[in-house]
């Protein structure tokens, strides 16, 4: 789970964080009232999307001269006029995609004089399975241009979970990013706030970009990304509030609500499948007929009749959905209940599309005569390997 830049800031006050003083806004008078609430003279409007590089993204309503989606104001008129131009209108960035996305929400924030500006991440790193710092002295930009023309510049350490964050983990940090004195002490002090953030949120990443170092020596965080493990928030019922459903994706959103793992991907063939690892395989081997999966979906080992609509549902709003593949082993779950769940669903929904099943497990011949006496135009698989040649073959034969 993903939040806004302004949450984090102030999730990342409450550790103890340095960020600039700033107020969200929800439209144009608010956040000139928010401007007024600051010292100025410099005011910074931010616009608040789940997606970086906005300060060199582009609106699409607006001519291409234009500024982005990050803008300095000096004046109540300068942030009204950036207020105006961004709120409710699109912003494209490198990380939204070509379609944008709409900016409902905005934050007005104290402008900084910036002297430098670093990088700073912590993440979960998969190999060593510890929390690890990635720091640069290159921060501002892209840090996926500074790793591939400069790795060198980019310094990885972890934090062995046994000692947790000690003080030799701040030394690096500071020395990573070439400070000494005053400022070396506080790159110190916030690692350890930011690494207690990570720890205390069960955050999946905080990426800290710029860490700015203003004219007047203080270590400040002027941008943040945070997300969240989403398999931990429910300790964290104060984070599921931060939640912004406007920014997920619509389907992705609908199966959350029925606790199924879906990810829309850019295939035509629909997958329901139960268990994760099942469903990679179901999707390599669709692949491996020559066609692509249309998503990712696994019901999960506890699916029901009602989940099993729900999913056929989800599947089925994706216009790009030729066919669908269902590839279900009845392990804790019997074949008969879902074959069941599968011909409800179908009729529910007036599946118009080709349906192959494959049901292997607990009770499959009960199950697979109700697919057989059902009426229906369901297509019976064998194995997998049945199943992916089979409905790759019946959209074939419709296309
Ligand atoms: P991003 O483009 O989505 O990563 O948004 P950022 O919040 O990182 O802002 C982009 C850039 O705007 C930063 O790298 C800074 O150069 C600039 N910027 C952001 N806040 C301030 C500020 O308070 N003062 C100044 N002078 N520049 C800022
Ligand atoms: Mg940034």
């Amino acid at each position: 789970m993903n939040i806004h830049e302004y949450q984090a800031k102030e999730l990342l006050a409450k550790f103890g964080v340095p960020v600039p003083a700033g107020f969200a806004a929800m439209s144009v008078e608010e956040a000139v009232e928010a401007s007024k609430k600051l010292p100025g003279p410099l005011y910074v409007v931010k616009a608040q999307i789940h997606a970086g590089g906005r300060g060199k993204g582009k609106f699409k309503e607006l001519p291409a001269e234009a500024k982005g989606g990050v803008r300095l104001a000096k004046t109540e008129d300068e942030v009204r006029h950036a207020a105006t131009e961004m709120l409710g209108n699109t912003l494209v960035t490198i990380q939204t995609g070509a379609a944008g996305k709409q900016v409902n929400r905005l934050y007005v924030t104290d402008g900084v004089d910036i002297a430098k500006e670093f990088y700073l991440a912590l993440l979960v790193d998969r190999a060593t399975g510890r929390v690890a710092f990635v720091v640069s002295t290159e921060g501002g930009m892209d840090i996926e241009t500074v790793a591939h023309d400069t790795p060198e510049k980019i310094h990885t350490f972890d934090v062995d979970p046994a000692t947790g964050f000690m003080p030799h983990h701040g030394r690096a940090v500071a020395k990573a990013l070439g400070l000494e004195g005053d400022l070396a002490k506080q790159a110190q002090s916030l690692a350890g706030k930011v690494y207690n953030a990570f720890l205390g949120t069960d955050a999946s990443q905080i990426e800290i970009n710029p860490l700015a170092v203003t004219e007047d020596n203080k270590l400040m965080v002027l941008d943040a990304k945070v997300g969240f493990d989403s398999n931990s928030m429910f300790r964290h019922k104060d984070l599921m509030e931060l939640r912004d459903e406007t920014e997920e994706d619509p389907m992705e959103l609908e199966a959350s609500k029925y606790d199924l793992a879906y990810i829309k991907l850019d295939g035509d063939i629909g997958c329901m499948v139960n268990g994760a690892g099942l469903a990679m395989a179901t999707m390599d081997i669709i692949k491996l007929n020559g066609m692509f999966p249309a998503n990712f979906l696994d019901v999960g080992g506890g699916a029901n009749k009602e989940k099993v609509t729900a999913a056929f549902k989800i599947i089925l709003s994706d216009p790009a959905v030729k066919g669908i593949l269902v590839n279900i082993f009845g392990g804790i779950m019997r074949c008969d209940i879902i074959a069941e769940g599968i011909v409800a669903a179908a009729k529910e929904v007036n599946l118009a599309v080709p349906l192959v099943v494959r049901l292997e497990g607990t009770n499959v011949q009960q199950g697979k005569d109700i697919l057989a006496n059902s009426g229906l135009a369901i297509v019976p698989a064998n194995d997998l390997g049945d199943a992916a040649q089979k409905i790759v073959a019946e959209v074939k034969k419709v296309a």
